[in-house]
């Protein structure tokens, strides 16, 4: 049997990319901290898509040694497809950063993404079919004022997965590694990048999409033989394109 990884599976685009690959009869392995909306989401998917088999993995992916660690205990898991999706972000200059919250960023976007990324290309690059998606950003391919740190992590996520997919490609590999890249989304994220208790899209973003129209965005990405899924920031198009970093072989 084979399983879909989705990590930040609690909320916002992760949560609405469970139910659309679980309606794909895709079996689900569901990563973030809070169990209690992973179990709920599992009830959820369960009751709808008797066939799919769900597993629910607490885990903490800014803590290096517990990202092993997940991995680790997949290993009975036959991984079709691996999504690292968990993600916040930081609206603020660089002078008035929160040291702390921003190691957690760098450890959470940069970090454990290379570490899944890399342990799941070691063991499946030659495994037909498999794919890595990996969540970037809009802001992962043009710097945004007061949201410097954020996209960078977000420019590391796209030039490391582009490079990959690239890398990939030379050598023959069946794998493919990919990037989805919304633009803003309406889901947690605002709320956590503004340490607010809760945020309104509706009347305080221009413009946005659901959560549900990315999960559908990402299931386009997926179907495609392009490398990246990117919302234009301004039209707000969805676009599937070729890598748009420079890469030298
Ligand atoms: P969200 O609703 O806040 O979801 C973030 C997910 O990441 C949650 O499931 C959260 O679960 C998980 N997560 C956070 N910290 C974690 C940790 N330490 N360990 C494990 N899981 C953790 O936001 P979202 O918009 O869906 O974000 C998904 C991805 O999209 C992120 O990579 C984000 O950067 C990217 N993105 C979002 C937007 C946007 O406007 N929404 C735009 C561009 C890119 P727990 O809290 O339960 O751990």
């Amino acid at each position: 049997m084979k399983y879909t990884v989705i990590t930040g599976a609690s909320s916002g685009i992760g949560y609405a990319t469970a139910l659309a690959f679980a309606k794909r009869g895709k079996n689900l392995i569901l990563a973030a901290r809070r169990e209690d909306r992973l179990e709920e989401l599992k009830n959820k998917l369960t009751k709808t898509n008797q066939n799919v088999d769900v597993v629910v993995k607490p885990v903490d992916l800014s803590i290096p040694e517990d990202v092993h660690a997940f991995y680790e205990s997949l290993d009975k898991y036959d991984l079709e497809t691996w999504i690292n999706n968990a993600g916040f972000g930081n609206f603020d200059s660089v002078a008035e950063h929160d040291l702390d919250k921003m190691k957690t960023m760098l450890r959470l976007n940069m970090e454990a993404v290379t570490i899944l990324s890399s342990l799941y290309v070691k063991d499946y690059e030659n495994v037909e079919g498999t794919q890595l998606i990996n969540v970037s950003s809009a802001a992962g391919y043009i710097m945004i004022d007061n949201f410097v740190t954020y996209a960078a992590t977000k420019f590391y996520v796209s030039a490391f997965t582009e490079g990959l997919a690239q890398e990939l490609k030379g050598r023959g590999s069946k794998m493919q590694a990919k990037v989805l890249a919304p633009a803003v989304t309406e889901t947690e994220f605002e709320q956590k990048s503004l340490d607010v208790e809760a945020f309104e899209y509706k009347g305080n973003a221009a413009k946005y999409n659901t959560a549900e129209e990315m999960a559908e965005f990402m299931l386009e990405l997926y179907d495609s033989d392009k490398i990246v899924g990117i919302v234009d920031e301004t039209t707000y198009e969805f676009q599937l394109k070729d890598p748009m970093f420079p890469f030298r072989q």
